[in-house]
């Protein structure tokens, strides 16, 4: 099968390469499309986790059912279906206490096993049994699936620090994963959404935000403040890989505020300073928040489906296998929101 491989630093190339053949516990998926993730481009420029040293990654991606294994329940060949790729152990302390997200563990499709930008995806019986691969809903096309796997993340991300009714929001970053920030918050009720970007400002529009910001020439800090009776926001949202948003969030939020550290940073350089008597005098609450549970891929696939998030609209940009590179400089450069791959 043709398959993109991530060889090193900087490096990928399309080529042959075998497909693991379906033994009686496993799936063999044909990929209809593959979204290329904030984190496939960080994994493509400084390498992928655990030290692996070359991969096929993807893992935003759905497909069909083309082969079965014997053992198999559950499936059938002909499904249509919308993967996320974390994988857990269901033994370790964490996943004893349902935090699955949290797995000691924790391994991931397309990074530990091959991924999605290639025509086949072999899915076995751990992956079945401890992965999250779902079937989409009826109603639900294969090309908009492929945007359950990052709303999964923000659904839950917001669930966790609680953005409901009336709730105000500052969203820092202006890509795919910051669109979906809108969307989601607006589902959950609240009632003021701010965001803060630069390029993609005008792709961000369309997701009906109150107030959108500059970060280049507007005083995101004061305009928060004038719009929210001079206190700041409710929840402060990090939504890209920059330690600068980090202060401005925590500048940006009121006495209590919570400051939602979602996007991470380069590995080479994570650290970041923040003024710590801030954080301390205006008792404000820094959390992190990392991947989902089954539930919050459930509830991203239903979101799609009830429109409630428009898959879509994010779609600006799609490339064949081929051209992978040009959909990853594309993302880089932030040219479009969210590129898709088709095998
Ligand atoms: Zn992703
Ligand atoms: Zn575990």
């Amino acid at each position: 099968m043709r398959a993109a491989v991530f060889e090193r630093p900087g490096e990928m190339q399309v080529k042959d390469i075998p497909l693991q053949p379906c033994g009686p516990g496993d799936l063999i998926l044909a990929v209809h499309a593959c979204g290329i993730c904030g984190g496939d481009i960080r994994n493509f420029s400084t390498g992928l986790r655990y030290g692996i040293a070359s991969q096929v990654m993807g893992h935003e991606f759905t497909g069909t059912v083309v082969e079965m294994g014997t053992e198999v329940t559950g499936f059938n060949v002909g499904d249509r279906i919308a993967l996320a790729p974390d994988v857990s152990c269901g033994t370790c302390w964490y996943c004893r206490q349902g935090l699955i997200n949290l797995c000691e563990n924790h391994r991931m499709v397309g990074t530990n096993w091959p991924g999605g930008f290639a025509e086949f995806v072999h899915l076995d019986a751990e992956i079945l049994a401890h992965g999250f691969v779902h079937h989409l809903p009826e109603g639900v096309g294969l090309t908009e699936g492929c945007l359950s796997e990052p709303a999964s993340s923000v659904i839950a991300a917001q669930e966790r620090v609680g953005i409901g009714a009336g709730s105000s929001v500052l969203i820092l970053g202006d890509g795919p994963i910051g669109c979906l920030h809108i969307e989601v918050a607006r589902a959950n009720g609240a009632s003021q959404i701010f965001i803060s970007g630069r390029s993609r400002l005008a792709a961000a529009q369309q997701f009906g935000p109150d107030l959108m910001l500059d970060y280049e020439k507007d005083d995101v800090v004061a305009a928060v403040r004038a719009r929210t009776e001079g206190r700041g926001v409710d929840f402060a949202i990090c939504a890209n890989a920059s330690v600068q948003s980090q202060q401005i969030a925590i500048e940006a939020v009121r006495k209590r505020g919570k400051v939602v550290l979602f996007g991470g940073v380069p590995k080479n350089n994570p650290m970041t300073s923040l003024d710590s008597n801030m954080i301390h005098y205006n008792e404000i609450e820094i959390i992190g928040t990392f991947s989902y549970q089954k539930r919050h891929h459930l509830a991203a696939l239903e979101a799609i489906r009830k429109s409630t998030i428009h898959p879509e609209a994010y779609f600006t940009k799609t490339v064949g296998l081929e051209d992978i590179v040009e959909g990853f400089v594309a993302a880089k450069n932030r040219e479009a929101l969210k590129v898709l791959v088709k095998p």
